[in-house]
């Protein structure tokens, strides 16, 4: 036969050597050096584009572009000046656009990072956690449940391994892994078990590999260029608002071939110029930039969310986050602190309290001695690692007298059973004079199911942890037994024999009694789904005012035992589950789903992945969690706090509301352009506006104020209200109708502005005072989009910054194009006298008070804001 050529083939000391690697893992300057020559370990993005094709892309709208050739056609007619004006606002608009989508995709981008996974790797031989994308090949990293696969590797070292590979290779089972060579030199992806690869996951056990390939030379790789065409996916919203803006662009072009119609054929006028008008009205009144001002806007709320400790994965979730109305959160870590320290202990029949301990004590010192070796944490000078639970258990044993390292040296652990939040349990075996030894520890109800135990015993374990639990201490009980090899196996977890209870305090964040308060007054159900004894989790759901007179704690059981249509019906009931599987809680979101509730569910286990991904809001834990967890989640808490759930939710709302308001102001302000052109045209008098106007305000003076807007400071008053119905759009009728009223208002003002102008001096009078106050009237009309109730008069009025930037920018190239003569000819305006003048001003400000005057009738004016 050959020499073995493949990776697979090969045996894992030959690998390491011809990568010049070791058990040691690389050096730091070595992995350095590789990084420079292999690159980082990432995909190449296909998608990414250009400063320059983003810009381009702003032009590409089909009444864009036959503006232009309308405006190029006029030019070469003799109307050079349209040409000049519209090429410039367009251009200038598009400017705008593009820095507004760089920046978007900037606060997207730098998320991605913030989100992006972590690999533990060994180097100089210590084990650290580093940046997936620094992985290089030669580089051992180790791998446990939860991880992610960063990179593709060959295992030199393997426990109970399993990985979940359906993202490269279809399968939906997780495959078992193991380092032994293959012999066949063929051997398809699936097959290959001594391999792990980049972009799988590990579902189970524990091994090392060595790195053989990153970045673009993984398999992942090599089909990424067919990932690399699917396109960012819209969030309802947009879709929403799509849909709407389709049907309202039909209606509009309707209406301007109409008036184009009635310019040419009733009025005689020029061809060109009506075409270019009707065209320009088109462009204007049509708003296309309702989608990008909602990623805009999306995009600014997650930079705010993750100096929050929130980061936002998918764009959908923010505005999810504004309607939700149930979130079931862990409890461990989550609602409490994950800090344990053992309060009692229960052993040889007696409870000692904590401080009482002693190893000493032949009765005590077999449980406290399991205590430390059915563990994987340590605690040492550096600090504690591990599972708090544990952590606590091996801090009771070092507070007491045992040497961790001793006690583990003396005992050394030969094989084990990790624990599992379905199994509850954990087993660890260990060299026992001469013999084996197999020590337990879970649950208490689960070990006691397993433990043989005399008459009345068990009566008194289970009323000594009733009354640990009530006290909301999480209890765990420990057992042993001998055994005969040291082939451990799940069947081995029986037949056990008793040797105590401890309990241990784990207290509840300082801020979640008032997360929780604030999520009840907001109208949101806040549900405590823990793996906890119940009477322990009601005892703190009690505490932190989850669990509230009239509503009840169950067990995971309960749900078990139900069909969908009565869980649908049992879920409004329970404000807390325990003993809860992973597969508790697919159903229960669904059954809260089915209720039409929109939920955001907490997890963190490998187990959780699929209940992450049913829930509306997936929320995985940032630090506990595995990255499993977070590849499932919409949104990532990087202090693991439920306040920090609530305070997203919070800013999802006010996001939304912000979106509203946007979206207000400019369909409110096309609605003034549009009333007026048709009150014109249905009243036989000349054209109100020119074109390059329509432009000018639309394009340039109006999109600031209209991201401003999107900016608006956010505010608690949005936790007042109940949440927005699932279905609920943001084009309501309600909504709509203050738009045409509004919209009306603004429209009177232009049109009395007009008749000023023409009596003054005609139509390019008319038309300079018809365009100057709806520019004007616009401006001001930002202030009154802030709020449903009136602002004036009230410090409101001046706390969003940037609106007032923009009120002055518009207010400022307004005034340039009315004073500098230049502008003036250019944007087709004439010079009017201070009389008219102040009537600009006037009318504008006025119009902003009719509209604060109808706030205040609609919010009725005793109300306190
Ligand atoms: P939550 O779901 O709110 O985070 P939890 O941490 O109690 O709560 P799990 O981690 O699923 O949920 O634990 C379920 C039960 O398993 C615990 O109540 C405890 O009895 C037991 N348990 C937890 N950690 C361990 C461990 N390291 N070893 C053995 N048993 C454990």
């Amino acid at each position: 036969m050959n020499k073995p050529n493949q990776i697979w083939q090969r045996a894992g000391k030959d690998l390491l050597d011809s990568l010049q690697s070791g058990p040691q893992g690389l050096t730091t300057k070595e992995a350095q050096q590789r990084l420079e020559k292999y690159g980082p370990n990432e995909l190449q993005e296909g998608g990414k584009k250009s400063g320059i094709r983003i810009f381009l892309e702003q032009f590409a709208d089909f009444l864009v572009i036959i503006l232009i050739v309308a405006a190029v056609i006029s030019a070469v007619l003799g109307d050079v000046e349209s040409m000049v004006v519209i090429l410039a606002v367009i251009t200038m608009n598009a400017i705008l656009g593009t820095v507004q989508t760089i920046k978007a995709e900037a606060s997207l981008d730098s998320l991605k990072q913030m989100s992006a996974p972590t690999a533990k790797v060994v180097r100089d031989g210590k084990t650290i956690q580093i940046p997936g994308r620094d992985v290089v090949p030669g580089d051992i990293v180790v791998l446990e449940a939860g991880d992610a696969v960063c990179a593709d590797g060959r295992l030199l070292e393997s426990a109970s391994l399993k990985t979940a590979e359906s993202a490269l290779t279809g399968e939906s089972l997780p495959v078992e892994k193991e380092e032994t060579p293959i012999e066949a030199e063929d051997v398809p992806l699936g097959d290959r078990k001594n391999m792990v690869f980049s972009g799988t996951f590990v579902t189970y056990g524990r091994g090392r590999f060595l790195v053989t390939g990153t970045g673009m030379e993984t398999e992942m790789g090599k089909i990424a260029s067919l990932l690399k065409t699917t396109s960012e996916k819209k969030t309802p919203l947009q879709v929403s608002l799509d849909n709407f803006g389709k049907k309202l662009s039909i209606g509009i072009l309707v209406l301007c071939a109409i008036l184009f119609a009635v310019s040419v054929l009733v009025r005689g006028e020029n061809v060109m110029s009506a075409f270019l008008f009707a065209v320009a009205l088109a462009v204007a009144a049509i708003p296309e930039a309702l989608s990008s001002i909602v990623t805009i806007v999306l995009s600014f709320g997650t930079r705010k969310m993750a100096k929050e400790h929130a980061i936002i994965r998918k764009l959908q979730a923010v505005e999810g986050l504004g309607s939700v109305s149930v979130i079931c959160s862990d409890k461990t870590g989550t609602l409490t602190q994950n800090k344990m320290t053992v309060r009692q202990l229960y052993v040889g029949g007696r409870v000692i309290p904590a401080a009482q301990a002693d190893f000493k004590d032949p009765i005590q010192e077999p449980l406290l001695r399991a205590a430390l070796l059915c563990s994987d944490a340590t605690v040492n000078e550096q600090g504690e690692i591990g599972d708090p639970t544990e952590t606590a258990l091996v801090r009771l044993g070092e507070d007491f007298g045992f040497d961790e390292l001793d006690v583990r040296e003396h005992w050394p652990r030969l094989g084990e059973l990790p624990f599992d939040s379905d199994r509850k349990l954990m087993s660890t075996l260990h060299q026992f004079s001469g013999g084996y030894m197999l020590m337990t520890k879970g649950a208490v109800d689960v070990l006691l199911d397993r433990t043989l135990l005399g008459p009345g015993e068990r009566e008194e374990i289970e009323r000594v942890n009733q009354s640990f639990s009530e006290q909301g201490l999480r209890v765990l009980a420990f057992a042993c037994r001998r055994m005969e090899t040291m082939e451990v196996s799940l069947e081995d977890e029986n037949n056990l024999l008793f040797l105590g209870l401890i309990a241990m305090m784990d207290p509840p964040r300082e801020e979640s009694k008032q997360a929780v308060a604030e999520c009840i007054a907001a109208g949101i159900r806040p549900v405590m789904i823990t793996g906890d004894h119940v009477v322990t989790a009601s005892a703190i759901a009690k505490e932190i005012g989850i669990l509230t007179p009239g509503t009840e704690a169950v067990e995971g059981a309960v749900v078990e035992k139900m069909s969908e249509e009565e869980l649908k019906e049992f879920v409004p009931k329970v404000s807390v589950y325990a003993r809860v599987s992973p597969e508790h809680k697919i159903r229960i979101v669904r059954a809260w789903q089915e209720k039409g509730a929109l939920v955001a569910m907490t997890g963190d286990g490998v187990n959780d992945a699929p209940a992450l991904k049913q829930a509306d809001i997936g929320v995985a834990m940032g630090i506990t969690g595995t990255e499993v967890a977070k590849d499932a989640a919409a949104m990532v808490l990087t202090d693991d706090n439920f306040a920090t759930i609530v305070q997203a939710v919070k800013n999802g709302r006010n996001v939304y509301a912000n979106i509203r308001r946007s979206i207000q102001f400019l369909l409110s302000g096309n609605t003034a352009g549009i009333l007026t052109v048709l009150y014109a045209s249905l009243m036989a008098l000349p054209v109100p506006f020119a074109a390059v106007h329509l432009l000018f305000i639309n394009l340039l003076t109006d999109s600031l104020p209209a991201i401003a807007l999107g900016l608006e400071p956010h505010n608690d008053r949005v936790m007042h209200d109940k949440p927005r119905p699932r279905s609920e759009g943001i084009l309501t009728k309600p909504f709509l109708l203050s738009v045409g009223l509004e919209g009306l208002v603004i429209a009177a003002a232009t049109i009395i502005a007009f008749h000023l102008g023409l009596n003054y001096g005609g139509q390019a009078a008319g038309a300079t005072m018809a365009f100057s106050t709806l520019c004007l009237s616009r401006l001001f009309h930002g202030f009154n989009c802030k709020a449903a109730e009136p602002v004036i008069f009230t410090r409101k009025f001046w706390n969003n910054k940037p609106l007032l930037a923009a009120f002055a920018v518009g207010t400022l190239l307004l005034v340039a194009v009315l004073a500098i003569p230049v502008l003036e000819e250019l944007m087709q305006a004439v010079a009017l006298p201070w009389t008219l003048g102040l009537a600009i001003p006037g009318l504008a400000i006025g119009s902003m008070l009719v509209i604060q005057l109808l706030k205040a009738i609609r919010t009725g004016f005793g109300r306190k804001p």
